[in-house]
């Protein structure tokens, strides 16, 4: 099959409470406005290649784990569309939407908190395989102990509750939960962010090797840099719920053009520059109850200009297989 695996159009991402009884009748006298709006994801659009590593980066609170909530389908997008082998998947019904859940698995970043504790492993890596009847009832077993071993986890661990493992191992568990029913799309959020750094280098090895053993597509989200440069083909630098770069990993960390990318890669510490001081990306990324109007990265941006107060750029074109958002990219 031709184009992306998966692709994302114009996709916003929306939170607000319900108001109260007390709030609609002072709301309907004109006495009260509407509740807050959360603008988690706005606009954003992004295509994953099949076999593609597509990193997703950006600071905590950039709207980069919501995105990859809408991508799987646990949450619906208040705009837009997300359209998986084609097909615009929140149109899908019955089997057809079932198998895009299925082929579209999510590793979260706390594995404990993602595994039912009152469970055995072998229950929790077989239950949608027995829920949906993926395999016949007697065969479930013998794909549980597939998939546990496509993880390296010892099968006499099966009968044990996630609370007898290690970080690693449970966070293996969620994934061999996830190769059970055959995705072809794991979409990663920070899934070693909760780990001690030598497991988290055995668990990224892991990813690699199901990547080429399984044809696997990943959207890897991760605010740790060093990591989406060892793993990831393309990124996309998200920025208050929207994609302000994307390009080839191999570019952009050679040359970032945006100011934020820049700031983002100037923040990274390195050996060789010991001596000097950490810099931090300058100031606090503002609500996303009330982005700041024309571009968002206006209020931190040491490049901005009297325009970028007003108007918001759009995404464009810089070079083959670059994209970003800003006046001072804009050719000609
Ligand atoms: Fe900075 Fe202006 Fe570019 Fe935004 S548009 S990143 S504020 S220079």
């Amino acid at each position: 099959m031709s184009g992306p695996i998966l692709e994302v159009r114009g996709v916003s991402r929306h939170f607000t409470r319900h108001p109260t009884l007390a709030e609609r009748i002072l709301m309907a006298a004109g006495r009260a406005s509407a509740p807050p709006v959360v603008r988690a994801v706005e606009g954003v659009d992004l295509a994953i290649e099949r076999g593609e590593v597509l990193g997703l980066v950006g600071e905590s609170g950039c709207g980069k784990s919501t995105l990859a909530r809408v991508v799987t389908g646990i949450l619906p997008p208040t705009a837009g569309e997300v359209r998986f082998e084609g097909r615009p998947a929140h149109q899908l019904r019955g089997r057809e939407r079932l198998d895009y859940l299925l082929a579209v698995q999510m590793i979260f970043q706390d594995p404990f908190a993602s595994l039912d504790p009152r469970m055995r492993v072998h229950r929790i890596v077989g239950e949608a395989l027995s829920v949906h009847g993926l395999v016949p009832e007697a065969e479930v077993g013998a794909a549980v102990d597939r998939a546990l071993a496509d993880v390296g986890l010892d099968l006499a661990y099966r009968d044990r509750y996630p609370h007898q493992f290690s970080g690693g191992q449970r966070q293996r568990i969620g994934i061999a939960r996830a190769l059970a029913v055959k995705p072809r799309v794991m979409v990663c959020d920070e899934p070693v962010a909760a780990l001690d750094v030598s497991i988290q280098a055995q668990v990224i090895n892991l990813f690699l090797e199901l990547r080429s053993r399984h044809q696997l597509t990943y959207l890897f989200v991760s605010h740790n840099l060093g990591l989406v440069r060892f793993l990831c083909d393309r990124v996309a630098i998200m920025y208050l719920g929207r994609i302000v770069e994307t390009g080839p990993v191999a570019e952009i960390f050679a040359s970032p053009a945006h100011p934020y990318t820049q700031a983002l890669l100037e923040a990274i510490p390195r050996l060789h520059r010991r001596k000097r001081a950490f810099e931090p990306v300058q100031g606090e990324l503002p609500s996303p109850l009330a982005p700041p109007p024309g571009c968002p990265f206006h209020p931190r941006c040491p490049a901005a200009v009297a325009r970028c107060r007003e108007e918001r750029p759009e995404l464009r074109s810089i070079s083959t297989g670059r994209v970003a958002a800003c006046h001072l990219l804009e050719k000609g």
